[in-house]
């Protein structure tokens, strides 16, 4: 990304205000993170502010954008992504799946730049092919509770295939899976701070369910660096990006409590609907076609997590 000039949409976000610090460190000309603070947070980064080629810009992608000058990059990262956000925000997850999509894919074609969409490991739905594989189709429920993220998530891969095929636009698709780190929301309600926080205060994990059902974290700085690799390929199909080590949400929840050194017992909450009992990524087309897999282990990974809330304990909630 070196001389190159990029433009996050939901650069202060999570996922967002790492890639932002990434490729300000490997030289980019300039980055333009565009945010409508919907989910994130100004203060993600605020350290970037002041650095040569850095640029903040409060806008709703839905309600138009513009940049000026040269682009040779959209990331279009912004989305609410945690279930419990889209479930506040339904209207504005499907509107930013859809109009705001189409808006970064309107500004790449404008600009001649490549256009890379974070999409998600929930267009495979509840799967019934583990581990996924791009070619899986999925199973979603298209009116359930979960909807609102999945369908845009696959509207937007749909919308992004169309601007590749008609119009001519280079597009990348990622297909993110559970991501953890610095920067995210204490109170998002995914499994990662959820836990984090409770082993922090010394109170009871809640499983949702009976805790059997998995996942596989991944590390933000891995999952940034597999984002920029596929952005410099060629690689216009979707790539799964994630860690493929699965474990269940009761040895996540002993993983969270030997890394905090601590924590309580663990008390069962229901299950939310059309949870996915199964999810781990084949990461083989990463390999092969980016050489990418993740170097950062989840002990390792939860360690600078914590640390990271733990630095934070004292400041505000998200305004
Ligand atoms: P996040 O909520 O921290 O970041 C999303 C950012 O987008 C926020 O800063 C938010 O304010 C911004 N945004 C939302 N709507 C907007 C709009 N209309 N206009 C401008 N900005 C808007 O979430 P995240 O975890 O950083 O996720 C980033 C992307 O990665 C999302 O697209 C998400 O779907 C995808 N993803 C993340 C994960 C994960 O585990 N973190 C997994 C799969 C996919
Ligand atoms: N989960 C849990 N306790 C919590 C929050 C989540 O057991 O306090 C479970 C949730 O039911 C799911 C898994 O952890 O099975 C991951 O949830 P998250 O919201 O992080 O992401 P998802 O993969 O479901 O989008």
């Amino acid at each position: 990304m070196k001389g190159q000039r990029v433009v996050v949409l939901g650069g202060a976000g999570f996922v967002g205000s790492h890639l932002c610090e990434r490729l300000l460190e490997d030289g980019a000309a300039g980055v333009v993170a565009v945010d409508n603070y919907i989910t994130g947070d100004e203060r993600n980064v605020a350290h970037l502010r002041g650095r040569a080629g850095f640029e903040l810009v409060r806008q709703d992608i839905t309600e138009g954008l513009s940049v000026d000058g040269p682009v040779h990059y959209v990331f279009n990262m912004a989305s609410p992504a945690s279930p419990i956000d889209y479930a506040k925000l339904p209207l504005e997850t499907m509107r930013v799946g859809s109009l705001g999509t189409e808006n970064g894919l309107k500004l790449a074609q404008a600009k001649g730049a490549v256009f890379l969409q974070a999409s998600t490991s929930e267009v495979y739905g509840d799967p019934h092919v583990h581990p996924q594989r791009e070619d899986y189709w999925g199973n979603v429920n298209p009116i359930g509770p979960r909807a609102c993220y999945d369908e845009a998530k696959r509207y937007a891969e749909a919308l992004t295939m169309v601007y590749a095929r008609s119009y001519g636009v280079q597009t990348r698709i990622v297909r993110i899976f559970n991501t953890y780190g610095p920067r995210m929301r204490l109170n998002d309600g995914r499994v990662v701070p959820a836990f984090v926080g409770q082993a922090l205060r010394g109170e009871d994990f809640t499983v949702f369910g009976d805790g059997t059902q998995t996942r596989s974290f991944c590390y933000v700085r891995d999952l940034v660096d597999g984002l920029v690799r596929l952005a410099l390929s060629d690689v216009t199909e979707p790539v799964n990006i994630g860690n493929p080590r699965e474990m269940t949400m009761l040895e996540f929840a002993e993983a969270v409590r030997a890394a905090a050194g601590g924590g309580g017992q663990i008390v069962h909450k229901p299950l939310p609907k059309d949870d996915p009992k199964q999810r781990r990524p084949d990461i083989t087309r990463a390999r092969q076609l980016l050489g990418w897999e993740p170097r950062v282990p989840l002990e390792e990974g939860l360690r600078e997590t914590i640390a990271w809330f733990r630095s934070v304990a004292g400041r505000g909630p998200t305004p």
